[in-house]
């Protein structure tokens, strides 16, 4: 285990990192929401928080925002965010170092969480002259019929802790280039890179000149300043990452009131590893997609099917695996795990472990580490569970590196299992049986938004739609034609010849 401790305090350091970002480090003092980091459970900031009232006048302004970037050319909307990505990559190290700081990642993944907001940004750029239509034979002569997309309105964004920037990003980048303007509810525990983000688009907003003020707002604070943006009918689309608990009632919420909802909820991501699967590679997929970001991304590996005949030498690699992994402080170049979030994810570990061993589960690993240097901060040993049954509480999101391992005898059986979860994100499976590898990915295969072969379930690139079924919520985002999403598309139909025909062939004649 890697176990030094910071050499200065984070808050300090966060108030030197909000320096050279160009902010008034003043933002962090005087106000009511309190930050920590999950690095040492230290205090960092106290930052303000947003009243309802600041939020519906936010909203005002981020409508009013909306008429006038509407009518700015894509093009010239993709100009801002080409411009915002520039930023992206000045300041990448010292936001990236602010995402381990607040959210708890060890750097490799800080600065990854920027790469990624970088390349949905490039992504958008190219899109901006990329916003096609069809155009669609008719059935009545000298007609022509298309399709037009416009922008929606105003784009409500609430983020969850664990990608405290790039979720942001991946929506915002689509939505401001689709001509829309945002408003950014990030989670309450990662308010400070949000901050820091909004400060680097408006260096962006400064270098390009003519935005409209409110374009994209930041609006901080807990979950009923959410329910104040979910709530208001001014806001056509919220897209909404986090809990499955949360989408339940934000997907209510618009509902009521006919407005659109792009959900990003909780995974319960499994691997299949088949007979003939290259075990080398299967370890090293497996490791980094059940114990990467302490097992706090939606797309972690939760659950490993493994075929009987390798069940033994698979799990023994992975036991020695689990016991020589570094965990530690997240700004450490060796550390490969830090910490959870904070002590209600630890609790919640605990918990779903002690159910763990009451239901006949196996378990290695679980506990906490690093309690005498870090007495405030909650790091844990990844635990392997084995279990004989896909019970109710695997059927669960733990949102902790817990990776239940089950054994399968034959492919069919592995699939049910596979699929036998209310949550439906992200999926793989190791195996060099074409037969088995086109079947998984098939209409009888897995059920999830992301299937992959031979790589483990998390990582996800910008390029492809992200996003999952069943409880997952349906949403897509980033790469694809994600970008649809952020728009309303208009069937227009233009008649250019001297007669009037119907559709179906309806005759309706009447002299005038
Ligand atoms: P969370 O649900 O506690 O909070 C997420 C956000 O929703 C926060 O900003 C919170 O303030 C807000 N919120 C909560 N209730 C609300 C309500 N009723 N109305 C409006 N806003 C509300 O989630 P979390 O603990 O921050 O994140 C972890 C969860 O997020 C996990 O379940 C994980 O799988 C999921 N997640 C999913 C994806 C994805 O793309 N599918 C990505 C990241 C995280």
């Amino acid at each position: 285990m890697s176990t030094t401790a910071p050499i200065r305090s984070l808050a300090t350091e966060v108030s030197a990192l909000f320096g050279e970002l160009g902010i008034d480090p003043e933002r962090l003092r005087g106000g009511s929401l309190a930050v920590y980091s999950p690095i040492d459970g230290s205090e960092i900031a106290r930052i303000k928080e947003h009243s309802a009232e600041d939020v519906t006048e936010v909203i005002g302004r981020a409508q009013a925002a909306f008429l006038a970037w509407r009518v700015v050319p894509a093009p010239r909307r993709g100009e801002l965010i080409r411009l915002f990505g520039e930023e992206l990559r000045t300041y990448k190290a010292l936001l990236g170092r602010l995402v381990s700081i607040e959210a708890g990642k060890i750097l490799q993944e800080g600065l990854g969480e920027v790469q990624e907001m970088i390349d949905i940004c490039d992504f958008a750029v190219g899109l901006s002259r990329q916003l096609y239509g069809l155009t669609i034979a008719t059935e009545r002569p000298g007609h022509t019929m298309r399709e037009t997309w416009h922008p929606l309105g105003v784009v409500g964004i609430i983020s969850a802790f664990n990608f405290p920037v790039a979720v942001w990003a991946w929506n915002a980048a689509l939505a401001i280039v689709c001509g829309d303007s945002t408003v950014w509810k990030p989670s309450e525990k990662t308010p400070l890179t949000a901050i820091a983000t909004q400060a680097l688009f408006e260096k962006a907003c400064a270098r390009f000149g003519e935005v409209p003020d409110g374009l994209s707002a930041l609006i901080l604070g807990n979950r009923d300043i959410g329910e104040v943006l979910v709530n208001d009918p001014r806001v056509p689309l919220v897209s909404a990452t986090g809990s499955t608990r949360m989408g339940g009632e934000v997907g209510q919420n618009l509902a009521k009131r006919f407005a659109r909802a792009l959900l990003e909820l909780g995974g319960n991501n499994a691997m299949i590893v088949c007979p003939s699967a290259d075990l080398d590679l299967a370890v090293r997929g497996i490791l980094f997609a059940a114990v990467g970001t302490a097992g706090q991304r939606c797309t972690t590996l939760r659950r490993l099917l493994i075929h009987e005949s390798l069940y033994d030498t698979l799990l023994a690699r992975l036991k020695r695996a689990y016991l020589s992994i570094p965990i530690g402080n997240p700004l450490e170049p060796s550390t490969l795990v830090g910490p959870l979030i904070d002590k209600a994810a630890f609790d919640q570990m605990q918990r779903t472990l002690s159910t763990a061993q009451a239901t006949g589960g196996n378990i290695l690993g679980g506990e906490r580490v690093l309690s005498d240097i870090y007495p405030e901060a909650f790091y844990v040993q990844p635990a392997l569970v084995e279990m004989t049954t896909q019970t109710d509480m695997v059927r669960r999101e733990t949102f902790a590196p817990i990776l239940y391992v089950l054994r399968y005898k034959d492919f069919s059986e592995a699939l049910q299992l596979h699929n036998d979860v209310p949550q439906g994100l992200s999926s793989s499976i190791f195996t060099t049986d074409l037969r088995e590898a086109e079947t998984f990915l098939s209409v009888i295969g897995s059920d999830c938004g992301i299937a992959n072969v031979n790589i483990g379930p998390s990582g996800a690139e910008i390029g492809g739609a992200f996003g999952g079924e069943k409880e997952t919520g349906g949403g897509r985002e980033s790469g694809s034609d994600s970008w649809k999403a952020y728009m309303r598309r208009a069937t227009n139909t233009v008649n250019y010849s001297r007669s009037l025909p119907l559709a179906q062939g309806i005759k309706f004649e009447i002299e005038g």
